[in-house]
């Protein structure tokens, strides 16, 4: 049972493994709250992109913590749904490239780049009114969010809504290898 003021928009956290389906149940709840959706993953992947388009090498740790500190993300509402919008462009379909998810997960090791992307996220969701999902958001980013949901499925379940997504981005699947589109 929560306890809280009828006025006071709470911060729900959405942690879990990927193809758990964080991202259909948060932006579902956004919807139904009238709330924020923060799709944390956008956001190493607007990074990657940043990276990849500054000719930034993701070796260089100290450049990529730069990048990372002074980097703009912003969430856009629009009636095609949400718009990610970095340094002033909108990103959205740039960073659901096969090379910027390729990328992603290595930018999202690099620990400067996680501090940073941690305080944005604080930082997004201090006032409250947001569904924020992603890795670590209910243990890291939130830990007190007064909702906390760590969202699971079946292997099964998880690598057939992974190979759906990848496929969404431009991956071909072949056998039991994944191949990045050209
Ligand atoms: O979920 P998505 O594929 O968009 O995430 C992009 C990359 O960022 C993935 O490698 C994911 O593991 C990583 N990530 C992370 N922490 C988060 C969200 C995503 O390390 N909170």
């Amino acid at each position: 049972m929560i306890q809280r003021s009828p006025n006071r928009r709470l911060t729900i956290a959405i942690d879990g493994p990927s193809g758990a389906g964080k991202s259909t149940v948060a932006k579902r709840v956004a919807d139904a709250l009238g709330y924020t959706y923060i799709d944390t993953g956008a956001m190493y992947r607007a990074v990657a992109l940043a990276a990849n388009r500054q000719g930034v090498s993701l070796d260089n740790v100290e450049a990529m913590a730069h990048l990372s500190e002074t980097i703009e993300i912003n969430f856009h509402l629009s009636p095609q749904g949400q718009r990610v919008i970095v340094n002033g462009l909108d990103a959205t379909e740039m960073i659901r490239s096969p090379e910027i998810t390729r990328l992603s997960s290595p930018v999202s090791a690099i620990p400067g780049v996680r501090r940073n992307m941690v305080v944005q996220q604080q930082r997004m969701g201090a006032g409250g009114g947001v569904v924020m999902e992603g890795r670590d958001i209910g243990s890291v980013v939130f830990p007190n969010a007064e909702v906390k949901v760590f969202l699971t499925a079946s292997p099964r379940e998880r690598a057939r809504r992974r190979c759906n997504q990848l496929s969404r981005e431009g991956y071909k699947m072949v056998g039991s290898n994944i191949k990045g589109a050209s």
